[in-house]
């Protein structure tokens, strides 16, 4: 058990009382004259997002107050371990399942990124987990979590290709799962050439990493990741505040594997595979260029506009390669463009889909687990901004509007159109420190898939 839950009792617990914020003057009224005067003589204010400690009368911490929206969500409890005092405590007035809720955000808000910095002294508050509690199904949801946050979290020059690679290697040998890496000029052998043009200008030669899992008669289910384990841009090389952060460009792939081991730990009845395009996007004398038009594994040639859209050509060739063993559905995990972001925010992956009807119940379980996405239409008539005068198609808009779309559309070319395929145009990391959402890597719509999955098998 992770160290920030206990099931024990020996030491009685700390009550933590949640208190709905539009509840709290009747709340309040009620309460000893003790309690009142203390929280008043403290300035506790319903409004702060701030726990009120209140000590007994030997001054030792007798019961936290902590003002909330409401009792669900993955988020409304999660601000608590960072303002506690090392101590155990339990949460008072809750169902089973808004203390599952709670425990999960507890354990998001307590992760840390440690590899290059000592944290500081200091115990990590405990939460009790009551019998009632799925403490499996709570920790398996925050490692996963915390997987894709390591993962994006470490730098380019500790996570390339291989690096990303030995990852899935990892999770691989953990559930006796059959794996295949092909590296380098083996890519163009195996009909891989655009993700060979994307990851060749690299000393760190480019990879597929591709995993299966499963009982090969439950549905089929394919999970695509983007791992650009470092974005230059290539020769239309980014701006230096636009690279800052690109050693995130692997958050698909991160997801993808992220998602992969919840689903495995949770044995859901699914055939899993994981494909992923690991590359580094960088510039040298073997770089791919602007003008070039290289050829893809679905047979289409692709005229590079800009060597900084360089994530759907990895894609193409990932998102070919899933259709062949025709799947039950493609769903593939990509941070893709920053118009995306423009649109809906970094919070809020775009998600397009060949098939409204998944979309529709990605959408509305996103809103049920807090983890929302948000459909944009693959509104077809753009798709001519990705003409080429030279190729089959460009990988560069002729258009300054629409880029997730377009983006979205080009995907949409090398996917077979009779299998169900979702696209999540995600930011995956987290710009501020929020409740439970620590600055840096961050799965994004992750529960949103894996509750969806977890839905359908059910009615399998
Ligand atoms: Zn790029």
């Amino acid at each position: 058990m992770k160290p920030y839950f206990t099931t024990e009792t020996i030491i009685a617990p700390i009550d933590i009382y949640p208190i709905k914020k539009a509840d709290f003057s009747v709340w309040f009224a009620d309460q000893t004259d003790h309690d009142k005067n203390w929280l008043t003589a403290m300035g506790f204010s319903v409004d702060s997002n701030k726990v009120g400690l209140i000590p007994n009368q030997h001054g030792k911490l007798a019961k936290v107050i902590y003002p909330v929206e409401h009792f669900d969500g993955l988020w409304q409890l999660a601000g608590l371990p960072a303002q506690l005092p090392a101590g155990i405590y339990q949460l008072q007035g809750l169902t089973t399942q808004q203390y599952e809720l709670a425990a999960c955000g507890w354990g998001l808000a307590i992760y840390k990124f440690t590899r290059y910095k000592t944290p500081k002294n200091g115990q990590a508050a405990v939460l009790y987990l009551p019998k009632t509690v799925n403490i499996d199904a709570v920790e398996t949801q925050i490692d996963a979590t915390n997987l894709v946050r390591d993962l994006i979290n470490t730098p380019a020059e500790h996570m390339g290709p291989a690096d990303l690679a030995t990852a899935a290697d990892i999770i691989a040998k953990q559930f006796g799962v059959d794996i295949k890496h092909i590296i380098g000029d083996e890519l163009l052998k195996n009909n891989f050439p655009a993700i060979h043009a994307v990851g060749r200008g690299s000393k760190k030669a480019p990879q597929l990493i591709d995993m299966t899992w499963g009982d090969p008669t439950h549905p089929k289910i394919t999970l695509v990741g983007k791992g650009v384990c470092f974005d230059t841009g290539g020769y239309d090389l980014k701006t230096a505040s636009g690279m800052r952060l690109m050693k995130k460009d692997m958050g698909g792939a991160a997801q993808a594997l992220g998602l992969a081991q919840w689903i495995m730990t949770s044995k859901l009845p699914i055939r899993l595979r994981v494909i992923i395009g690991a590359v580094e996007n960088m510039v040298s004398g073997d770089a791919y260029r602007p003008g070039d038009i290289i050829p893809t594994r679905k047979g289409l040639n692709i005229e590079i506009g800009n060597t900084d859209a360089e994530g759907r050509v990895v894609l193409s060739d990932c998102l070919a390669l899933a259709c062949e063993d025709k799947p039950d559905m493609i769903i593939d995990f990509a941070t893709l463009t920053g118009a995306g972001k423009i649109g809906l925010g970094p919070d809020i992956p775009s998600l397009f889909s060949n098939n409204d009807e998944v979309a529709k119940q990605l959408v509305t379980i996103s809103m049920q687990c807090d983890d929302l996405v948000w459909q944009i239409p693959l509104y077809k008539p753009y798709r001519e901004y990705i003409d080429s005068s030279f190729a089959d198609i460009s990988n560069d808009s002729s258009s300054p509007y629409a880029g997730a779309m377009t983006a979205a559309l080009f995907l949409n070319e090398f996917v077979d159109t009779q299998i169900p395929w979702v696209h999540f145009d995600i930011m995956g990391w987290n710009m501020k420190t929020r409740a439970g959402r620590p600055e840096g890597g961050e799965a994004m719509g992750m529960r949103a898939v894996y509750y969806y999955l977890q839905n359908k098998c059910k009615l399998v």
